[in-house]
Parts: C-alpha cells; structure tokens; sequence
C-alpha cells in the first residue's frame, strides 16, 4: 500500500497547488469583469468556495504528509494544464476569461474523483468527506458557468456592438 500511499500524498499536494491557482486566477478575473456582475457575484462566491477547499486539503496534507514544509512547497507551483491556460485568463476579453474558467472547473472535478477512488481504496473516510465536498462545489461551478455561457457571450456582443469597450 505504500506506492499507493505516496500517488495519494502526491495527488493531494498537487490538488491544493490547483486550488492555490484557481485562487490567483479568480482574482485576477474579478478584478477585470465589473461589467459582468451576475458572473463576477458567482465567481466571488466560488473564491470563497476556494479558500475553504485550499485550508481543508491543508489540513489533510498537515496530518498526512511527514514533509514538513509541503504546504509552502506547493505555493506558487502551477499545474501544467493551468500554465497552458494562463494566457486566456489572462486575457481581458470575457468569453475566452469564461472558457478558461470552465475548463478549470472540470479539471478540478477530475481531480478530486481520482482522490475520490484513492482515497476508497486507502480507507480515509475523513478526506473522502471533504473531496466529496468540494467535488459538488467544482461541479457546481462548471455547470453555472455551462449555463451562463450563452447569456455571458451575448452581453459581450451587445456590448460590443454598442461601442461599449469590447475587452473587458
Ligand atoms: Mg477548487
Ligand atoms: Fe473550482
């Protein structure tokens, strides 16, 4: 069970680096989408969503993992699909802001059902709790900004074609 065990202690460090980025890219998004209220208002409480599921996996890791600074170990470490996206959060346009997020969401959800079947087989029922958690809230999450993309995209366009600044 030990190689197990390390995939785990693994998978749980890289999830809260994932967490670490949403909270960056969040917060960069909310900082440049005013003229977007109904998905900033969503994506504010989702920040706070985050901030919950990067101490919740803090904790797992602080009573898991013997390393002692894993926790800073992972600050800043960016997964390679959020590096890959990066640049269309970067963006200021809305609609590719938008995409980014969804796809994010979705690796989430990714993430924590692997932690989800690891975490069966290791029989830590404490940790399961919390990844079922936070996998509703990413699920959540994705499906809003799914449902929400069609009337996102049209603001854009509206606003577009009234001369209002496009690229925000
Ligand atoms: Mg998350
Ligand atoms: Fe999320």
């Amino acid at each position: 069970m030990e190689d197990v065990r390390d995939h785990y202690l693994a998978w749980l460090r890289d999830a809260h680096a994932m967490e670490q980025q949403a909270l960056t890219m969040m917060r960069s998004m909310l900082s440049r989408l005013k003229d977007y209220p109904v998905l900033c208002a969503r994506m504010e409480q989702h920040v706070t969503e985050t901030e919950r599921q990067a101490g919740a996996l803090e904790k797992l890791l602080e009573g898991r993992d013997s390393g002692t600074s894993v926790v800073k170990d992972t600050l800043g470490k960016a997964t390679a699909l959020g590096q890959a996206m990066s640049g269309m959060f970067a963006d200021d346009e809305v609609v590719k802001s938008t995409m980014a997020s969804y796809t994010f969401e979705q690796m989430e959800v990714a993430a924590y059902k692997i932690l989800i079947s690891t975490a069966t087989v290791l029989e830590d029922t404490t940790a399961l709790a919390v990844f079922e958690q936070i996998l509703v809230e990413e699920q959540d999450m994705a499906d809003w900004l799914f449902d929400h993309m069609d009337q996102t995209t049209r603001i854009f366009l509206a606003r577009d074609e009234a001369g209002l600044p496009a690229r925000r």
